[in-house]
C-alpha cells in the first residue's frame, strides 16, 4: 500500500496544456475514482502517475518518495488498460508471468504468484490458453492478474470495463470490488461511468478540462455537489 501525492502537476503536449495544476492526496489503501467527460485528462493524469508521460511541472510522490524522474518499473505501480494489451502469441500464464520474468524473479515464486492470482480471479483453468481463445471478460482478468503478480503498491486502472458488454461489466465490477477487499492496495480507477465510480470508490475526483472540480466520497458528491457540472456528472438532483 502506498500514498500518492500530486502537487501543482501540469502537463503540456507541445503548446497545449491539458493538465492545469492538479493537487491531490490519495491515502494508503484508498480506492479513488477519476471521473469526468471524454478528453478532460483522466488518462493523462494516470499516465503521469505511472511514469508513461513526463510531468511538465509539479511534483509526484509515491509512498513518500519523489518519483518525478523514476521510470515506470521503479515506481511500485501496475497499470491495467482498457484494451488489455496482452501478448497474442503467449498463453495466459506467460502473459501473467512475463513482467516477473523480466525482473528476474525466480521460477518458483513466479509460479506461486501466478497460481494465486489465477485462483483469486477464477481463471485457473484458462492458464494454457492464448488470448484469442479467451472471451473479453477472461482477457481482462488475465490483464488484472498480470498486475496482481507484480505485487504493486498502487494499481492504476484505465477504464478497464469499457470494452465489455453490459452484463459482463456488472459482473467484472463486482469482481473488482472483491479484489479491493482482498488486496487492500491503493487503487486509482479511471472511468467515465458514474455508476462504477459511485459503487467502487472510497473517494471520487471529478475532473473538468484538466482541473479538479471536486473531491469527495460518493455520498458527499451526491448530496453536496459544488456546482452544476459536478451535479450533472454525478447525477444528483441539485
Ligand atoms: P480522457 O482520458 O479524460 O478522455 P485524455 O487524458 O486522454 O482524456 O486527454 C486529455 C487531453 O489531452 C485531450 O485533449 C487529448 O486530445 C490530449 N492528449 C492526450 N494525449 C496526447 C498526446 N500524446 N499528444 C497530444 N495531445 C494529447
Ligand atoms: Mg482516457
Amino acid at each position: 500500500m502506498a500514498a500518492v501525492t500530486l502537487r501543482g502537476v501540469r502537463k503540456s503536449f507541445g503548446r497545449f496544456e491539458v493538465i492545469h495544476g492538479v493537487d491531490l492526496d490519495i491515502r494508503d489503501g484508498e480506492f479513488v475514482a477519476f471521473v469526468g467527460p471524454s478528453g478532460c485528462g483522466k488518462s493523462t493524469l494516470l499516465r503521469l502517475i505511472a511514469g508513461l508521460e513526463d510531468l511538465s511541472d509539479g511534483d509526484l510522490s509515491i509512498d513518500g518518495a519523489l518519483v518525478n524522474d523514476l521510470p515506470p518499473a521503479r515506481r511500485g505501480i501496475a497499470m491495467v488498460f482498457q484494451s488489455y494489451a496482452l501478448y497474442p502469441h503467449m498463453t495466459a500464464y506467460d502473459n501473467m508471468a512475463f513482467g516477473l520474468t523480466l525482473s528476474r524473479t525466480d521460477k518458483r515464486t513466479i509460479e506461486e504468484r501466478v497460481r494465486a492470482a489465477a485462483r483469486l480471479l477464477q481463471i485457473e483453468n484458462l492458464l494454457e490458453r492464448k488470448p484469442r481463445d479467451l472471451s473479453g471478460g477472461q482477457r481482462q482478468r488475465v490483464a488484472i492478474g498480470r498486475a496482481i503478480v507484480r505485487e504493486p503498491k498502487v494499481f492504476l486502472f484505465d477504464e478497464p470495463l469499457s470494452n465489455l458488454d453490459a452484463a459482463l461489466r456488472v459482473q467484472t465490477r463486482m469482481e473488482i470490488a472483491k479484489l479491493k477487499e482482498d488486496l487492500r492496495a491503493t487503487m486509482i480507477y479511471v472511468t467515465h461511468d458514474q455508476v462504477e465510480a459511485m459503487t467502487l470508490a472510497d473517494r471520487i475526483v471529478v475532473l473538468n478540462a484538466g482541473r479538479v472540480e471536486q473531491v469527495g466520497s460518493p455520498l458527499d458528491l451526491y448530496h453536496r455537489p459544488r456546482n452544476r457540472f459536478v451535479a450533472g456528472f454525478i447525477g444528483s438532483p441539485a
